[in-house]
């Protein structure tokens, strides 16, 4: 596209979890499939600096960027939807923005100033905005702002998209999502909530121009005209959003509502291309109608939240689709796994995945699930935490060593299997100080995780502090745990596996970062293909049924 990069903001109204990230994300997809350039970032209204120091409890998953970024978990949904690449530039916090400010007024930036939230704290919103747009290679950048409108919090956010918009006039557009509640009592959808929300934002002098609406049933008759006929929309831009069985179908959906010519026309693009989303129906296609499926239980210390593991959740819908089988994810609590139910609680499974963490809590769950999975030949994937619990568990039941552990867990382990990297020993600020983002990983040749990646060398994002003792190798080859992945600058153990055993791989990375729609990760696609084998060979009426049909 010829012309200056636009602006589109997403800010959300009326609760809270209304999906802005996957309604970002979708738009995004349609104006890519029209074949415009576009990036997603988000503002967060916290004070953290970023993500990384948040316990998942309170945001989920912590998502880390090729570049290193902790970021918000939203990132992980534009990359899977766009399947391009996020940097630091995509999440910024309140906490960024001030830590800047008071930087630079250190710096004598502002020497003689009051130095204020207007203009110094908007001014460094609006730079961080435009940033991405100043890249030259975006024809839209799309703006998330977390919360909700009426936050304390989103105010300064709000003023800075108030301003660009009159600095940058058509460039510039907002799209509000809200919500229509149901009342069962009379079976009617309410606008009310949906009213008040625009109010909110016109008395912070921004008008929305298209509204999105998350509604639990159809609109009804008049309902659109109705509501633009309050808020000051055009009917047209006033967009119906169902509750989807996917997340994947909301592109589909916001495309038969049209929600991408509506906002191209708005910022004055009339003649655009039609959207090819061959590859999205595909694997749609494929994800909705599996011939087989299979049973992954899902081991980590915040199964009550599942938002915590929400890329591996992703990266396994992937591989499902496409092995075309169905995932049923099996959560289970590691904290509640011990050597006496874990037969009751994992011996359904045909895979078991132990998933990364920090701390001791669940630690010894972790371990017993592993020794499960070698013992019964369980198909394995142990990710960052699950692979050095794969290791301590590999030290303590096949070689002998009954106190291995990491260091993390026991700073005086006779047998530190897991240890802390050199370069942390001397770290003592807690945020963005591990080992983060993409570092490269040379595979052995004649090794399981060769054959899955079909490559020499491969790249893959880390986050962790602690790990494989290099001591420690030799003896483990020889007990038949391999190192089949290693970082060629600091010779780090990054993945290891067991040969004897049908599939059994622990990974110092997170490839869940990098699975998206079109490139489902060769690792959780094996995987998957796994355990669809031993689902095979453990047949359950259910299988049996499904791989007929
Ligand atoms: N706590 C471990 C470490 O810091 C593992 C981290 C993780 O699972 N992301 O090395």
């Amino acid at each position: 596209m010829t012309g200056s990069t636009k602006y589109i903001f997403v800010t959300g109204g009326v609760t809270s979890s209304l999906g802005k990230g996957i309604i970002s994300a979708s738009l995004a997809k349609l104006l890519q499939a029209r074949g415009f350039t576009v990036t997603i970032q988000k503002l967060d209204p916290y004070i953290n600096v970023d993500p990384g120091t948040l316990n998942p409890y309170e945001h989920g998953e912590c998502y880390v960027t090729e570049d290193g970024a902790e970021t918000d978990l939203d990132l992980g949904h534009y990359e899977r939807f766009l399947d391009v690449p996020t940097s630091q530039a995509n999440n910024v916090t309140t906490g960024r923005i001030y830590q800047n400010v008071i930087r630079k007024e250190r710096e004598g930036e502002y020497l003689g100033k009051t130095v204020q939230v207007i203009p110094h704290i908007t001014d460094e919103i609006k730079r961080h905005i435009q940033a991405l747009g100043r890249k030259g290679i975006y024809d839209f950048v799309i703006t998330e702002v977390g919360g909700t409108v009426g936050d304390i919090e989103s105010l300064p956010y709000l003023e800075s998209i108030r301003q660009l918009r009159w600095e940058k006039g058509k460039d510039c557009l907002v799209v509000h999502l809200t919500l229509l509640p149901f009342l069962h009592t009379t079976g009617e959808l309410k606008t009310k909530p949906t009213q008040h929300s625009v109010k909110e934002l016109l008395s912070l002098g921004v008008q929305p121009d298209v509204l999105v609406c998350r509604t639990e049933h159809p609109m009804q008759k008049g309902m659109k005209e109705k509501i633009a006929l309050f808020c000051n929309v055009d009917a047209t831009a006033v967009i119906e959003s169902r509750d989807a069985d996917t997340i994947y179908d909301v592109p589909l959906m916001m495309q038969e509502e049209r929600l991408d010519e509506v906002v191209l026309r708005r910022l004055g693009i009339t003649t655009f291309p039609d959207a090819d989303l061959t590859q999205w129906n595909d694997f749609l296609h494929r994800y909705k109608n599996p011939i087989a499926e299979t049973r992954i239980a899902l081991v980590g210390k915040y199964v009550e939240l599942k938002d915590a593991y929400k890329s591996i959740k992703e990266a396994l819908e992937h591989a499902g689709a496409t092995n075309e089988c169905k995932v049923h994810i099996h959560w289970v609590h590691s904290e509640k796994l011990t050597a006496k139910n874990v037969s009751r609680l994992l011996g359904t499974a045909n895979g078991i995945l132990v998933a990364p963490g920090f701390g001791h809590r669940g630690i010894e769950g972790k371990i017993e699930a592993i020794r499960f999975a070698r013992e019964n030949g369980i198909p394995f994937l142990g990710i960052c935490l699950g692979m050095q619990c794969a290791v301590i568990e590999f030290g303590r039941n096949v070689l002998g060593l009954p106190k291995a552990n990491s260091t993390e867990m026991a700073a005086d382990t006779p047998d530190p299997v897991i240890a802390m990297m050199e370069e942390q020993k001397q770290v003592t600020e807690k945020g963005g100080t591990m080992r983060l983002g993409a570092y490269p990983c040379q595979l052995q040749e004649g090794t399981l995780a060769a054959r899955i990646y079909r490559r020499k060398q491969v790249s893959e994002r880390h986050r962790h502090r602690y790990e494989f003792n290099n001591a420690y190798l030799e003896p483990y080859r020889k007990a038949g745990m391999v190192a089949s992945g290693i970082n060629p600058q600091g010779k780090l153990v990054e993945i290891v596996e067991v040969p004897a055993h049908p599939w059994f791989v622990g990974v110092q990375f997170h490839p869940e970062y990098r699975s998206t729609v079109a490139k489902p990760h060769p690792l959780f696609v094996h995987f998957v293909k796994a355990a669809m084998s031993r689902s095979r060979s453990t047949t359950t009426p259910n299988v049996e049924k499904a791989a007929k049909a």
